[in-house]
């Protein structure tokens, strides 16, 4: 997919197939936005970044430009290769689920995990009770000296956004987090735009 980046509205689920080489863009158009990531291998449902491999693997609970995640088989899948936000983004933390919000009182609230099952299901993949966790784009839950952990709104500006190149043929399933009870999108989800470029494009 070439051309004007696509949007992902509040609260849905993009998918996005990335040919090997070839990058996706993430934008963070309004600002303040979590995007949970996926990234599952194209030809293989049982490889996706896995964020414990990865933090193993790179040595560091702060993903930055460089770092590259890998599968449970420890394969590189995906690197950041830009990041004109911040740099505030998580990989400890799964994603909003059903149970989650019927925590804070509010079932039957839309889900980061059930946008992901919908989307897979789309994609012809068996369902899957148990989840990966995602990477937490642009979601600002620090860990402080004593370890312990604590949720803020996200600092990514309006417009900025991280790139990400794939290893392999890969889709990406992006989550504009719903998450208007907790803080990390500034209590109002909002859309983003995604750009997939192709080896050639990509540079
Ligand atoms: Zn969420």
């Amino acid at each position: 997919m070439t051309g004007r980046p696509a949007t992902v509205g509040a609260g849905e689920i993009g998918t996005f197939h990335v040919p090997s080489g070839g990058t996706i863009e993430v934008i963070n158009t309004l600002g303040g936005q979590v995007v949970d990531a996926w990234f599952f291998a194209a030809d293989d449902p049982a490889e996706f970044a896995s964020m414990s491999h990865s933090r193993a693997s790179i040595r560091t609970i702060r993903p930055a430009v460089g770092s590259t995640f890998v599968t449970r088989r420890r394969e590189p899948l995906v690197t950041l290769v830009a990041d004109s936000s911040p740099g505030i983004h998580d990989m400890t933390m799964p994603p909003c689920d059903r149970w989650r919000y019927r925590q804070l009182g509010v079932p039957g609230h839309r889900n980061c995990a059930d946008n992901l099952r919908s989307a897979l299901g789309a994609e012809g993949h068996a369902a899957m009770e148990v989840l990966p966790d995602p990477l937490n784009l642009f979601q600002n839950s620090p860990v402080d000296a004593e370890g312990r952990i604590t949720f803020l709104e996200s600092p990514a500006p309006a417009g900025s956004s991280v790139t990400l190149r794939a290893h392999r043929d890969l889709v990406a399933y992006l989550s504009v987090c719903p998450m208007d009870i907790m803080p990390i999108n500034g209590g109002a989800p909002r859309s983003i735009g995604v750009a997939v470029l192709d080896p050639d494009e990509a540079g």
